[in-house]
């Protein structure tokens, strides 16, 4: 049995570290914010080469307020892909402002830059590359196009903790960056968490305010805030676990070579990572034709895949008033149809990658 996720695994490898961070959390009477989240912040903020960070309780609420900070307000429309956890459209939703999506380039999975003009209107205020499964979207089109429009970037970095892009990292090259540490992503908190970084000193401070219910100080609300506080102990896991994450994630990457190695050349198409670019592998999806039947087949073997994801944002239900058809994003429903999530995650054992190799491509030279 290889699952898609082993998170026991890592716990029981960093468990004496975790458990004293939380039990110090525990003793000290402070549980919300607090000097463990700010060494976080801290921390966090030097890891991404950013002047801030401000912690959030998620990814979905760091998306949020860097929004409002950024000035997004109702009927406004922000450009993003349709291709994405729903996250990335229900914050802009949460605002009354519109997700207005743009087709992806099916080789990267991420925005196609190319069609990103064409979508822009006198309503347009903003662009939210999502750097999907971990790897930077063309942030080189995506600044300079936003620049010419006059268009804030917000980065949807909630998948591409330590990516790179020409050197730089994930959330420094927007305006501001979105980070989610749910538990699964590749830095994951015990429970729920999330980061807006950004080296704009306005933006920060107007995040501070909005994520602690608009307090400059005890008790006076100069702006409609929200309770969006990390927890005290998470940020006390989270700076155990960031000294973790470049090891993790160069396990990652060592497991995505054997893949692609094993897989090359077979009727497994593998994803590519693109030149001065560092993918930091949160994902690791694969397209076949029938891709329902390869998960099927991996799952009889006792090997678990994950979907990400089969359903794009704009055929979702929930967000139909948006008024886009199916056939609107090509690539972006191919994608949804064909794509498979292999287990990829530090603990993973280098046999097992070659376990799941080897059943995948049994499975597809039969077919
Ligand atoms: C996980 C994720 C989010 C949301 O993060 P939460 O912490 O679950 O709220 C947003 N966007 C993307 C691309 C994600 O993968």
């Amino acid at each position: 049995m290889i699952p898609f996720l082993n998170l026991r695994a890592q716990y029981a490898k960093i468990q004496g570290q975790v458990e004293a961070a939380a039990l110090g959390v525990l003793r000290s009477g402070h549980y919300v914010l607090g000097e463990e989240v700010s060494a976080f912040e801290e921390e966090f903020a030097a890891y991404c080469g950013t002047r801030h960070a401000i912690a959030v309780n998620t990814g979905t609420s760091a998306l949020h307020l860097a929004l409002l900070a950024a000035g997004i307000v109702a009927g406004d429309e922000v450009i993003t892909t349709p291709f994405t956890f729903v996250a990335t459209a229900a914050a802009i939703r949460y605002i009354g402002a519109r997700p207005v999506f743009v087709d992806i380039n099916p080789k990267t999975f991420n925005i196609d830059t190319a069609q990103i003009e064409g979508a822009i209107t006198p309503r347009t205020r903003a662009i939210l590359p999502v750097h999907l499964y971990g790897q930077m979207a063309n942030m080189n089109d995506i600044l300079l196009i936003a620049a010419k429009h006059g268009l804030a970037v917000i980065e949807d970095a909630c998948q591409a903790h330590g990516a790179l892009y020409d050197g730089q990292r994930a959330g420094s090259l927007g305006l501001s960056g979105c980070f989610s540490f749910y538990p699964g992503k590749n830095l994951g908190a015990y429970g729920e968490g999330g980061m807006v970084v950004t080296s704009n000193d306005e933006q920060a401070n107007q995040i501070r305010l909005l994520r602690d219910w608009g307090q400059d100080r005890r008790y006076h609300h100069v702006v409609n805030g929200y309770n969006y506080r990390m927890d005290a102990i998470q940020g006390a896991v989270l700076r155990v676990k960031l000294r973790e994450l470049e090891a993790w994630t160069e396990a990652r990457r060592a497991h995505a070579r054997h893949y692609s190695k094993l897989l090359g050349g077979s009727a497994v198409i593998i994803p590519q990572e693109n030149e001065g670019s560092r993918h930091v592998w949160h994902i690791f999806a694969v397209r076949v034709e029938d891709r329902d039947g390869l998960r099927s087949f991996l799952t009889r073997e006792g090997i678990e895949t994950g979907l990400h994801y089969p359903i794009p944002v704009h055929l979702q239900p929930a967000h139909a008033d948006l008024g886009y058809f199916r056939g609107d994003f090509p690539h972006a429903e191919a994608a949804a149809n064909s794509v498979l999530s292999l287990p990829i995650y530090p603990e993973l054992a280098e046999r097992e990658v070659e376990i799941v190799a080897e059943l995948a491509i049994q499975d597809v030279s039969v077919a």
